[in-house]
């Protein structure tokens, strides 16, 4: 299974992956995640990639699709993989076409997660993260059974610096802007599905499965 999950920040793009991957046994690729790894390591990628993240904006796209490509040829990627967060521009998107092209293997499906606008930014700021192993929470609409520690490996949970109110809403304007045209990228080539993502986060997953299900 090669897919990608396309949907404005806050969508559950992240949530949902976690369900995903499990199922089909693919590794889930989030460039927003292997940014945030690369600042907390310290690389030069990471460095530059804080100066755009915390302002909202998208890093440049030589450097998102430079990191992608390397990351597509491991060899966990032999069976498929999961895109979350990338592509995010159609530059980006001509690029993964290339890439694939040359590892000679093509996309399964896009699944547009669509979210009523006014949720967007509540889902986004109350956001909570395992420091530990990445599972995601919400404060109100998913909190963890611990508190403020991960219900699965009891580390303890963080905000990222970009899910200010201020900033998610540059980010959702940036999205409007620069991702959505993606949508209409994927449609035209016949492999887009499009999800409710206004649903409880269990039915938002067995829909994605079932959508992914009937390729
Ligand atoms: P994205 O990766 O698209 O930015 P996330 O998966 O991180 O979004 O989800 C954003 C926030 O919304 C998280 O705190 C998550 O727990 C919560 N969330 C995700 N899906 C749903 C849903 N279907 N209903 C309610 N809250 C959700
Ligand atoms: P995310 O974790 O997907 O919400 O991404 C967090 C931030 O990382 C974004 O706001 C961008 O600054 C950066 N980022 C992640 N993926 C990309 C991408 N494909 N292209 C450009 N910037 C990205």
């Amino acid at each position: 299974m090669r897919t990608i999950l396309l949907g404005p920040p806050g969508a559950g793009k992240g949530t949902q992956a976690e369900t995903i991957v499990r199922e089909f046994n693919i590794p889930h690729i989030s460039t927003g995640d292997m940014f945030r790894y690369n600042l907390k390591q310290g690389t030069e990628l990471g460095v530059k990639a804080k100066e755009y993240m915390n302002k909202g904006l998208l890093v440049p796209d030589e450097l998102v699709v430079a990191m992608v490509e390397d990351r597509l040829k491991n060899e966990d990627c032999a069976n498929g993989f999961l895109l979350d967060g990338f592509p995010r521009t159609v530059i980006q998107a001509e690029a993964l076409d290339v890439v694939l092209s040359k590892i000679g293997v093509h996309l399964n499906k896009v699944v547009n997660i669509e979210v009523n606008p006014e949720l967007l930014v509540k889902r986004a700021v109350g956001r909570r993260i395992c420091k530990e192993c990445g599972a995601t929470f919400h404060v109100d609409f998913n909190p963890s059974s611990k508190g403020s520690e991960c219900e699965k490996c009891s580390g303890s949970l963080y905000q990222r610096d970009d899910d200010t109110e201020e900033t998610v809403s540059k980010r959702i304007q940036v999205y409007t802007s620069e991702t959505q045209p993606l949508i209409d990228y994927y449609d035209k080539k016949g492999i887009l599905a499009v999800v409710d993502g206004d649903q409880p986060i269990n039915i938002v997953s067995e829909t994605i499965i079932k959508v992914l299900k009937e390729d």
